[in-house]
């Protein structure tokens, strides 16, 4: 059967096919369909992770028990799971092991470009990538045999235009494991216990492995070669062989589906068969490099972009400004008539629960060390109240080696409650064994937001929506020595700021969870009532303007004293918070006529 899957889908439906055990991830953009599609497959066990390194461990943990195990995770996932990536290289597994990097060209969702198949090199790992959603579901598979054949972790590289757009891919039947019996886990110390001892014999057989992977590379069936115009021969890669094709139709390429190790032979071949030889991939010039070691000319990044995604035109006018196409072929983007349509800057959702606290960290004039999440949003004017920002979990730590640094300000850190249990709980132990009076607030939002309302350990469902224990925020900090801790609704702004400022005072680690669920979890939403703005009342002040809440518009009408506008509540969009009511200094926006209901 033919079904149309994104690339995503494709890899859990290959990895389900390829009769998976257990498979484990952390949400992230855009690998985070990965996980959300194969929950529906029978006999599979999947979970979230609290991050992507326990993901990677758990996977290792059925490969060592003898069960096919992947882990799945946008490429700055590798960096928190590089750890483990690296023993697993070291040690081997029992059963097939994949590891999925969804690397972000042009970070649509991301800190960084960064290219992934390093990764695959530095840790002597093989590395497919493919090139449609028929290719995402058969590398998977391949993917898994390889992982067995030369006992190592596979990595399957995916990017954002493989992971969400569709294609046809048939469909095959799963092949189940040989046996349904959990195997004895493995007592074989000098491959699984990587002591030094231990893994000085096993590093010649890793690079012996890799030579063994290198030579069977020459025969994989997706490194393949496409003969035509011998003037021209394309080496290429993942989505960037699918504009190849489309912009070169009639030249010679050769397109690999295994990017590390490369099959030299198949290269100096094709190499010597073509009279001008160039490279089309996405990011860094990975294959360009590697060809021209093996001491053959080759051109790439002089041509093509090092940054950002390729798409046919980019490749075309690349190809044009090269002289490897004629002037002629340019194509002159269709004028698109768009009209008055409005400026869509990100900000945080109308009644997100996370604006009242931006907006006394804005007022308190503190320095904020931010995380990666929906509350990265503070940033945006007129909240303007995050002033760094690294990668997931670093927040706390931030501001802990600022304060060891002396910066004379009383430094809070902000994270999620998603982001806390991934990597935030260390820097917290940190702050109280080497005391530092960081304020931490960690906003629990009761889910995931940022990657689409994926559960963690707080929310107390696992990704199958069963019930399961609940981690308990304010308990949990307080067992790491935290003396100062307080649950605050996350719209009584009033609590917050004098929380804050009590903590201020003080000279110690202090942590002010501020609590509300997600105001666009469905059955929050049951609960909106918007407010209004009495007119009469309201002298255009613009106090509840600074909170940048998209519900909030300037209206036509002047106060007639001040002839500034008055403030009017788009009642489409209004959440009923009731932020911006307790900001306003004359009752001017009416408060819902109910309490809102306890969650
Ligand atoms: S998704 Fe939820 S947490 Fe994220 S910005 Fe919107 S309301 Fe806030
Ligand atoms: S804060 Fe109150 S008085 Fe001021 S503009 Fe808003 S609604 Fe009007
Ligand atoms: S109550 Fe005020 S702050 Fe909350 S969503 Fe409505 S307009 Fe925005």
């Amino acid at each position: 059967m033919i079904k149309m899957l994104s690339g995503d889908e494709a890899v859990a439906r290959g990895a389900w096919e390829a009769g998976v055990v257990v498979a484990s991830a952390y949400p992230g953009t855009p690998s985070t369909e990965i996980l959300e599609d194969l929950v529906h497959y029978p006999n599979v066990y999947t979970e979230w992770a609290p991050n992507e390194k326990v993901a990677v461990d758990v996977a290792i943990g059925a490969a060592y028990a003898g069960k096919r195990g992947l882990a799945a995770m946008k490429h700055v996932g590798l960096n928190v799971a590089a750890d483990s990536f690296m023993y697993a290289s070291m040690t081997g597994m029992e059963a097939g092991l994949v590891i999925v990097t969804a690397d972000d060209p042009a970070m649509h969702s991301s800190q960084n470009e960064q290219d992934n198949r390093t990764f695959a090199k530095f840790g002597r790992v093989p590395c497919l990538e493919p090139s449609d959603s028929q290719e995402a579901k058969d590398l998977t598979i391949a993917a898994f045999g390889l992982s067995e054949r030369f006992d190592t972790p596979v990595l399957l590289r995916l990017t954002t235009r493989i992971c969400h757009s569709t294609s046809a891919v048939e469909l095959g039947e799963r092949v189940e494991p040989a046996s349904s019996e959990p195997k004895p886990f493995p007592r074989n110390p000098s491959k699984y216990v990587m002591v030094p001892g231990n893994a000085v014999k096993r590093h010649p057989v890793i690079e012996q492995r890799m030579r063994d992977v290198a030579a069977f590379a020459e025969t994989f069936p997706y490194n393949h070669v496409e003969m035509d115009d011998t003037s021209l021969g394309i080496i290429t890669c993942g989505v960037a062989y699918q504009y190849a094709k489309e912009v070169f139709p009639h030249a010679s390429i050769l397109h690999l589906g295994m990017t590390w190790p490369i099959p030299d032979q198949m290269i100096r071949k094709f190499a010597a068969s073509v009279k001008r030889l160039i490279v089309i991939e996405e990011l860094d010039p990975f294959l360009e490099e590697a060809i021209r070691l093996m001491g053959i000319e080759v051109e790439g990044k002089s041509i093509f972009p090092l940054m950002g995604e390729l798409d046919p035109r980019v490749v075309r006018e690349a190809a044009i400004q090269a002289g490897l196409l004629p002037a002629n072929q340019h194509v002159a983007l269709p004028e698109v008539e768009v009209g008055p349509l409005p400026a869509r800057p990100p900000v945080l959702c109308p009644g997100c629960p996370h604006r009242g606290v931006f907006y006394v960290l804005n007022k308190l004039k503190v320095p904020v060390n931010g995380d990666i999440g929906c509350y990265t949003l503070g940033l945006i004017p007129p909240l303007s109240a995050i002033h760094s920002c690294g990668c997931m979990g670093a927040s706390i730590a931030v501001a802990h080696g600022a304060a060891k640094a002396g910066s004379p300000e009383h430094h809070v850190a902000v994270i999620g409650d998603s982001t806390f249990f991934h990597t935030g709980i260390p820097a917290l132990i940190n702050t109280v064994y080497n005391q530092s009076p960081v304020i931490t607030i960690i906003m629990d939002n009761r889910v995931t937001g940022m990657t689409g309302h994926q559960q963690n350990p707080g929310t107390g469902f696992t990704l199958q929506g069963k019930p399961t224990t609940v981690i308990e925020l304010e308990p949990l900090v307080r067992s790491l020595g935290i003396r100062h801790v307080k649950t605050v609704p996350a719209y009584n702004v009033e609590e917050i700021e004098s929380t804050l400022k009590e903590y201020i005072k003080q000279d110690e680690p202090a942590v002010l969870i501020t609590l509300e669920p997600c105001v666009l979890l469905p059955e929050v939403r049951k609960r909106w009532v918007p407010l209004e703005v009495l007119s009469d009342q309201c002298n255009g002040c613009a106090l509840c303007f600074r909170i940048g809440c998209p519900a909030i518009l300037k209206s036509d009408e002047l106060d007639a004293r001040l002839q500034r506008p008055k403030a009017l509540i788009d009642a489409t969009l209004c959440t009923g918070c009731e932020v911006c009511a307790q900001l306003c200094p004359r009752d001017a926006i009416t408060f819902r006529p109910v309490e809102m209901e306890e969650v």
